[in-house]
């Protein structure tokens, strides 16, 4: 064992610096610009789930996933009625003042629905072709021309999105084939883990020969297991310079799905790979679709890669807090300042990067609130009944009584406004 007089390199260790060089694809609506790769940040997107022929519907959930964040939404178009709608999404959105880009999710029929509706292909600022599913023999090839040919005329991205539930037969057929003539056969798991990469691959290659600049393909190999999504994604990555899509397909409700999106992202991102990210959570019954963008924004922000919303650093509280107390602040505090920053991050630029810290007792307490930029030490039982209150490290104030929570939310309150607003100079 080695103690002390070690020599550990601990730079870099945000990850940040460790970008894979991708191109850069650009998707646009209007005045809105979202790039995805070439060194932007990390982009957040998300899909609906409602019924796309439903145009107010559809343009409700989508504004909201982009209040919540999401800087790109997907929404199926699968069937005629879907794409008659899409025009109709896209001006209820304009009038409600959402100028996100909306990505059209094509499957089967994509081609025909592209044709016949030349509105629903303007409107729409980007389109998700998967090539396991344009068609099958000879058709294969010109439906997908086709679609590749429309994305050209309207000048649109399209994301060339693999996944394991949908991959291309005849490609896999061919892989397997020429598995079985190598010397020593690839075992099971890694031909379909070649055939994921190789369909991303010669499909993007494809769409370049049509004629779509590789400026404007973004590549995806989705599988629902994290060590597979790991593994195709550091392959996908080897080989090719365009942005990548990151995401783990299916990856279940609750806890769960979040747990394994996180791992499996998490892995990649620190290795520097994964262009913009969508967590494919399941919601419960009636649960609300933005978690998915929160998740996103949280793994990125809790990452380094990215900054959204102040952070709130809790303890897990134990034996010492037998009040719910200072989990109720926590809640309260976390609560108050996403709902802030809708406006916050107009008018105090750089608070998305502020820490809050709500401690149980005077273990941690103090010494973790002191690291944040504010933070709150309750009292632990058998203590005083006072929190002392810490600003950037230095005890300012302590409060008691029943308005703790009031009074600490007006301190976080003094502080964005006297550290965010235009102008201010930090010390
Ligand atoms: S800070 Fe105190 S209450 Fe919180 S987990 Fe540590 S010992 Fe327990």
């Amino acid at each position: 064992m080695t103690t002390g007089d070690a020599d550990d390199d601990f730079s870099g260790v945000t990850g940040a610096a460790t970008r894979r060089a991708t191109r850069a694809a650009v998707v646009r609506y209007g005045a809105r610009i979202v790039q995805v790769g070439g060194g932007a940040p990390i982009v957040i997107q998300s899909m609906t789930n409602t019924d796309t022929a439903d145009a107010i519907g559809t343009a409700i959930q989508v504004k909201d996933l982009a209040r919540a964040g999401s800087e790109l939404v997907r929404i199926t178009v699968n069937n005629p009625e879907a794409a008659a709608a899409v025009p109709a999404i896209r001006e209820q959105l304009d009038r409600m003042g959402v100028d996100v880009p909306l990505v059209g999710d094509f499957h089967y029929n994509g081609h025909k629905l592209l044709t016949d509706f030349p509105a629903c292909a303007q409107a729409l600022s980007k389109y998700r072709i998967n090539p396991g599913n344009v068609g099958q023999g000879a058709k294969r090839d010109t439906q997908f021309a086709q679609m590749i040919e429309i994305a050209c005329r309207y000048d649109k991205p399209v994301r060339i999105g693999v996944n394991w539930g949908s991959l291309d037969q005849a490609l896999l057929a061919r892989i397997m084939d020429e598995n079985a003539r190598r010397s020593t056969p690839r075992s099971a798991q890694a031909v379909m883990y070649e055939a994921l990469v190789t369909s991303a691959i010669e499909n993007a290659v494809r769409a370049e020969e049509i004629g779509l600049p590789a400026d404007r393909i973004i590549l995806s190999c989705k599988v629902s297991g994290v060590q597979d999504l790991i593994a195709v994604y550091r392959a996908l990555a080897r080989r090719c310079d365009y942005p990548l899509h990151l995401g783990l397909t299916e990856a279940g409700m609750g806890s769960k799905g979040i747990v394994a999106s996180t791992a499996a992202l998490s892995v990649l991102l620190q290795e520097g790979i994964g262009d913009t990210i969508r967590i494919s959570l399941t919601p419960e019954p009636g649960g609300d679709r933005t978690r998915e963008v929160i998740v996103g924004q949280e793994i990125l922000q809790t990452m380094g890669l990215r900054k959204f919303t102040p952070m709130v650093i809790a303890c897990p509280g134990c034996g010492r807090t037998t009040s719910t107390t200072f989990q109720e602040l926590a809640e309260s505090i976390q609560t108050y300042l996403r709902e802030q920053m809708p406006v916050w991050k107009k008018d105090y630029p750089g608070v998305e990067g502020m820490n809050v810290a709500v401690m149980g007792c005077i273990v941690n307490g103090p010494g973790e609130s002191r690291h944040a930029n504010i933070g709150i030490s309750l009292p632990g039982t058998g203590e005083t009944p006072a929190a002392p209150v810490f600003v950037d490290g230095e005890k300012t104030v302590t409060l008691r009584g029943e308005n703790i929570a009031v009074e600490f939310q007006a301190i976080v309150l003094d502080y964005v406004k006297s550290h965010y607003a235009p102008g201010h100079i930090a010390a």
